[in-house]
């Protein structure tokens, strides 16, 4: 099939790679002229496993070709899939939509009778219906559907081209025939394949990211029970995760979520759900945003007491900078919102990080940052554990032990191996477990 994928930042560029790679022609076009030259010569900055290959590959076949023409896009393909960004508007939570507005204007100007314009952006409920009015003002026989987009920083590709469900949201047979052919591949494998009205295909998106968002700040708020309780809480998460009807996944207490779909998303949709009238069935996930955020100011808490209750002239090293593990994401990073409080706080902080040092250093400046582990944990009084990178958890502590002025440790996504920590002499705490324990 031939079809488009307009906007290609990090959703596009994996949606019209995976496309290509499942055999489709595709045109991406986006208004970024730079992106486009550098996607056309087959090269991406986004640091996704697998997806310098795919691209190179589906580039060099000729199946995958990228424009900044609206216009060609338009005449290209029927089948039109729009993944411009949907960022938090400047005064509110609500989501900003001028940029899929833009598109469904501008391609209204051109597009082909019979077109599919399919949204892949997160959405609040209400905008394909909206889209589609304001398609149908413009040209006829068009239609909007909505398919949103799952894919998660770090497994992108993985996540595209083995999805764990497929949603669309349709008004017409049609629509979800082309859907179908699109995706035929991954039905053929298995893929579960949900369609159904736009509205609903829209709240999918919302009500997942909620949900897990929620998940994520019910253990952190057991973590705090904990702290009170002199309790542990990743045996509590333990024990309660086993419980099948309940499962581990996301029961992970820490430092709590962030980056830059996740809390936007979930803020947007209680705005929404405001709007709509039912902003009471949701006004929990205010008190989950709360809980989310207070586990950054409770680590440098924790922290400020293990340095004898100030920063001051305390050298502490940062483990991890980007949002999560296997991301160089930086956007509304939780380790570096601590890391910039401690050292707001009086200390010299120095930062570490596999991937994500330039970023963090474009948007921290004031930090320092180390090319290595032993560089940044150097003369250390604390080391603070604060993006779980595999790679940390593969730090022998003995040798580090040897390099640090106190092996004073703070694994704030207590993921680190204690038992082994504690016996090369480490002193090691998180948030929900009491000092000293075995755990
Ligand atoms: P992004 O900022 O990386 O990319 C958006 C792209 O759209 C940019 O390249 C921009 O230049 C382009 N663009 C803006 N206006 C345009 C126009 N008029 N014509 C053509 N291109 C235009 O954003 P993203 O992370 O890819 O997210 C896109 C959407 O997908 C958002 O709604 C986001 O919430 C959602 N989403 C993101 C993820 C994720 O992990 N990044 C996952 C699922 C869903």
């Amino acid at each position: 099939m031939r079809m488009t994928v307009i906007g290609t930042g990090y959703v596009g560029t994996v949606h019209a790679a995976c496309m290509a790679g499942l055999g489709h022609e595709v045109l991406g076009t986006d208004v970024d002229a730079e992106r486009i030259a550098a996607l056309s010569a087959g090269r991406t900055s986004l640091r996704e496993p697998g997806l310098h290959e795919l691209l190179a590959k589906t580039v060099a076949s000729g199946r995958l070709r990228f424009s900044t023409s609206l216009a060609e896009a338009a005449s290209f393909a029927r089948t039109h899939f729009v993944c411009v960004g949907t960022p938090r508007q400047p005064d509110s939570d609500a989501a900003d939509l001028r940029y899929v507005d833009a598109v469904v204007d501008d391609l209204g100007r051109h597009l082909r009778p019979g077109a599919l314009v399919v949204g892949k952006s997160t959405v609040p409920v209400g905008t394909t219906a909206r889209l589609g009015r304001r398609l149908a003002a413009a040209t006829r026989e068009s239609e909007v559907a909505w398919n949103p987009d799952f894919l998660r920083e770090g497994s992108a590709v993985e996540d595209a081209m083995r999805p764990e469900r497929i949603v669309v949201g349709v008004t017409s047979e049609h629509a979800e025939a082309a859907l179908r052919a699109v995706y035929d591949p991954m039905l053929r494998a298995g893929v579960p394949f949900f369609s159904t009205d736009p509205a609903t295909a829209e709240l999918v998106k919302a009500a997942a990211n909620s949900f897990l968002a929620t998940k994520v700040s019910f253990i952190n708020a057991m973590a705090e029970v904990c702290d009170a309780a002199g309790a542990d809480v990743t045996v509590l998460a333990k024990a309660v995760g086993a419980d099948s009807r309940i499962g581990a996944d996301f029961l992970e207490p820490g430092l709590g979520f962030g980056g830059s779909c996740f809390p936007k998303d979930f803020r947007a949709f209680a705005a929404r759900a405001e709007e709509i009238g039912a902003g009471e069935a949701v006004a929990f996930l205010h008190e989950v945003d709360r809980i989310n955020t207070r586990q950054r100011w409770r680590t440098v808490a924790l922290a400020r007491r293990l340095t004898g209750g100030s920063f001051a002239g305390r050298r502490v090293a940062v483990l991890g900078a980007a949002f999560k593990p296997g991301s160089d994401d930086v956007r509304d990073s939780p380790a570096l919102a601590v890391a910039a409080a401690v050292r707001q706080q009086g200390a010299v902080v120095r930062v570490h990080d596999p991937q994500a040092m330039d970023n963090a250093r474009a948007v921290y400046p004031d930090l320092g940052y180390a090319p290595d582990i032993r560089k940044a944990c150097q003369d250390a009084d604390l080391v603070l554990h604060l993006t779980p990178w595999p790679e940390y958890g593969d730090i022998d502590p003995g040798a580090l032990a040897a390099v640090v002025r106190r092996p004073l440790l703070l694994d704030a996504r207590n993921c680190l191996d204690a038992r082994r920590w504690r016996s090369a002499g480490w002193s090691l705490h998180a948030l929900g477990r009491p000092i000293g324990g075995t755990s």
